[in-house]
């Protein structure tokens, strides 16, 4: 990874190579720990976060649910992002920030009422998550043998580092076979989600994707969906078998890192033409020109670091 100058931790700056934590915290040896995925981009009228407040609410609400009490509110969270994508001074287009609250050192044992949490903000440059040829020509994506964990023992709608386990596996499974992705489905058999992004496809015409029963609540296939609804494109919310995507138009992964990234290949099928369908490259460029603060009518999802 690409270093930057520094990281803001428990409500101050610190160097990049001092910003260390003890072997002995908690959430090292059980998990229990929330992270959020942001993006920054360069504009031109400067870096600017984009749906900064909707990536931190829901960090918020992941530590809610897994009882980690966050002594910063939203609006604080928010300015440190603010002043550390400032701060250091970066240069690129492609900014990656990730905010991290977890618990540090002092109480051993499951029982984690005590433990300190400690409150990260980090950013770096990092540019498209699954490679610029990916973005243009189509990712293969295999559906893993692992399903996503059981809403009945599980809490998916957590960005907690303790759900990457599942993700983890399945995207090594993915790779080691000659894949760029995993796509996960639930314990029913409907698709849910790929390890670290969202699953489109196109169907004469209109989008289809799942709902969130078993997945994190994104905020890119919100804004997707409204993008595409703005264009007259019909968008359907529905449960996907696998069968239904193998004779799709077309196919893509949405998520802040992800982007829009089209599906050129599915467990040794062509998707369509085998490459970036039109629909999809209308909805990438549109997501891009948004992004980068170049239209209007989305603005208000930009937060600019004067
Ligand atoms: N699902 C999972 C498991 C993810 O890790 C991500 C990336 N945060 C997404 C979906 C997409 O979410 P978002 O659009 O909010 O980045």
């Amino acid at each position: 990874m690409d270093a930057a100058k520094y990281i803001w931790m428990n409500g101050k700056f610190v160097n990049w190579d001092d910003a260390k934590v003890h072997v002995l915290s908690h959430t090292l040896h059980y998990g229990n720990g929330v992270i959020e995925g942001t993006k920054a981009y360069k504009t031109a009228k400067g870096y600017a976060i984009f749906r900064l407040n909707d990536h931190t609410k829901r960090l918020k609400e992941s530590a809610k649910m897994t009882l980690i009490d966050i002594p910063y509110s939203i609006e604080e969270m928010n300015q440190a992002q603010i002043e550390l994508v400032r701060k250091n001074e970066f240069t690129g287009d492609n900014v990656y920030i990730r905010p991290f609250a977890f618990l540090g050192y002092g109480i051993m044992g499951l029982f984690h009422k005590g433990a300190p949490v400690e409150t990260i903000m980090s950013a770096w440059e990092w540019g498209a998550y699954l490679g610029e040829e990916g973005m243009k020509s189509g990712i293969k994506l295999k559906i893993a043998s692992m399903t996503r964990p059981a809403n009945t023992s599980n809490m998916g709608k957590a960005k907690a580092a303790a759900n990457y386990l599942n993700s983890q596996m399945a995207k090594y499974e993915a790779v080691d076979c000659g894949y760029d992705e995993a796509l996960l489905l639930d314990d029913q058999g409907y698709v849910a989600e790929a390890s670290g992004a969202s699953f489109f496809m196109v169907v004469e015409g209109k989008l289809v994707t799942p709902p969130t029963d078993n997945t994190l609540v994104s905020i890119t296939q919100k804004t997707v969906i409204e993008i595409a609804q703005d264009m007259g494109i019909e968008v359907e919310r529905r449960r996907i078998t696998r069968e239904e995507i193998y004779i799709a138009d077309e196919a893509f992964l949405t998520g802040t890192a992800a982007e829009i990234t089209p599906v050129r290949i599915v467990d040794a099928r062509e998707i369509g033409s085998g490459s970036r369908g039109p629909i999809t490259e209308q909805l990438q460029s549109t997501y891009f020109d948004i992004v980068f603060g170049r239209n209007a009518k989305y603005e208000h999802y930009l937060t600019y670091i004067d």
